[in-house]
């Protein structure tokens, strides 16, 4: 560590910024570029590979603050315990453990107690009541992809028993304090509204109010907003290096070239611990890679389908259904493993009728940014420059617009509003 990076506690004010770099043009990066401009700031956003190069690209789309909760929890442990020794299990850990892995794991196992797991809902519900919200800023704000209501969001089960865990999490999300509406379905009646389900469903649970989008096309929008307001993206520019000192950040890309900048916001995904480590941000995040397909189907879907039991989620995407699921443990890098397609396709094959599953696309591995106390990390470092905006886990997508609107404002007033408290990524 540098002398200029040693001191801990939170950051000093420097002034407010003029010209910020985000690095990473992810649904983060670039939902914090986009409310940054709101307040008149002059953005540039340095992407090493492609605008939603990473996790924003093949998810699944899901704006369900109903289901934003923190991953570690008691029932998710002893899940994940169970099936990592299953081949075709939704949960893979690699055998070759690595050290970050293991400090991940502990931290993870650490948390999955049901008083943290109730602490840190509690600290997403300010955010998940606003999250849709967000969504329609950006789009009066001229955004062009839009958001779709998801009339039905259904998640679905075997048995009628299995649905009382999923229950018991809504309701333990309604006494958080969030407003959440939903009603038990027989799986007739969920077949009725989606002839997509086979009769191996035999319970549902139905979620009102809860949304979806495309995203390729949002964070493709959501770029091409940024720049129609005068942002830069800049595709194919790493950043490799951080030097701040007491007038600014100089920002080393991968380019060679060293621009200046009056602040910086780390929107690195899954790499977020490579750049923010320097910068006091202790927590690890790990990649928690998932995959994607999209098959064609009979009859669309008119929203998204949940199996909560298979881990997989399905969500319609223009003329194709967007399959992804599976919770594997490796570093982001590392290639796309077939067996965990075919592992998502052998679990919803009962459960689907008249979807291609042999016809797949766009096979897709991505990772998730995760933390071990499954809160993300929004806001000020050991820098007063720098800030960091990333590791939500399953939520980044529906959560990328909030954080944004509440990181711009941290970097504008150099203070984090009291919602982000939780989330100090100096925790
Ligand atoms: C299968 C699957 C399904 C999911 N479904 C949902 C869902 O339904 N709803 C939901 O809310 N979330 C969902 N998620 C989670 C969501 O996709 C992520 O939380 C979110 O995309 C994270 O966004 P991000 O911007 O932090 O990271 P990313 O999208 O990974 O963006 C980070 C970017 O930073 C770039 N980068 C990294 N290092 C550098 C560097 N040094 N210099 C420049 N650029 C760099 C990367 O190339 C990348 O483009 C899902 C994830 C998966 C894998």
């Amino acid at each position: 560590m540098r002398p200029e990076d040693a001191h801990q506690g939170p950051a000093l004010v420097p002034g407010t910024p003029r010209r910020v770099a985000v690095v990473g043009a992810g649904m983060i990066g670039l939902a914090t570029a986009w409310f940054l401009q709101e307040a008149g700031v002059a953005v540039t956003v340095y992407e090493r590979d492609d605008v939603g190069a990473g996790a924003s690209w093949g998810n699944a789309g899901w704006l369900t603050p109903a289901l934003a909760a923190p991953l570690p929890e008691p029932a998710v442990l002893r899940y994940g315990l169970r099936a990592v020794a299953s081949p075709s299990s939704p949960v893979y850990l690699p055998l070759r453990f690595d050290r970050a892995l293991l400090r991940f794991l502990t931290g993870f196992a650490t948390n999955s107690t049901s008083r943290r797991w109730r602490a840190g809902l509690a600290a997403y519900v300010p955010l998940n009541q606003r999250s849709l919200e967000a969504f329609d800023t950006l789009a009066a704000g001229g955004v062009l992809a839009p958001t779709h209501p998801a009339r039905p969001f259904l998640a679905c089960f075997r048995r009628e028993r299995q649905a009382a865990a999923l229950v018991a999490e809504l309701e333990a999300i309604r006494g958080a304090g969030q407003d959440v509406d939903f009603h038990p379905v027989t799986g007739g009646r969920a077949r009725a509204m989606e002839p997509a389900l086979t009769d191996g469903v035999g319970a549902a649970v139905r979620i009102a109010g809860q949304r979806y989008l495309h995203p390729p096309e949002y964070v493709r929008a959501l770029a091409l907003g940024v720049r129609a307001r005068g942002g830069a993206v800049v595709s194919g520019t790493g950043v490799a290096d951080l030097h701040h000192d007491l007038g600014g950040v100089t920002v080393v890309t991968s380019t060679g070239e060293r621009p200046r900048y009056d602040a910086v916001v780390l929107a690195t995904g899954a790499e977020l611990g490579r750049l923010a480590g320097r910068f006091g941000v202790r927590q690890p995040v790990q990649a928690g890679r998932g995959y994607s397909f999209s098959v064609p189907i009979e009859q669309m879907p008119r929203g998204p389908m949940y199996f909560p039991a298979q881990r997989v989620a399905c969500t319609p995407l223009g003329s194709r259904l967007r399959v992804a699921g599976m919770m594997e443990f490796r570093r982001p890098d590392d290639p796309l493993d077939p067996r965990r397609i075919a592992a998502i396709v052998d679990a919803v094959r009962p459960l689907l009728t008249g979807a291609d599953l042999d016809d797949r696309r766009n096979e897709w591995v991505g990772s998730r940014p995760c933390t071990p106390d499954g809160l993300p990390l929004i806001g000020g470092t050991t820098s007063p420059r720098v800030y960091v905006a990333g590791g939500h886990g399953m939520w980044g997508i529906a959560l990328g617009p909030i954080t944004g609107q509440l990181l711009a404002q941290t970097v504008l007033k150099g203070e984090a509003p009291p919602e982000l408290a939780p989330f100090d990524p100096l925790r």
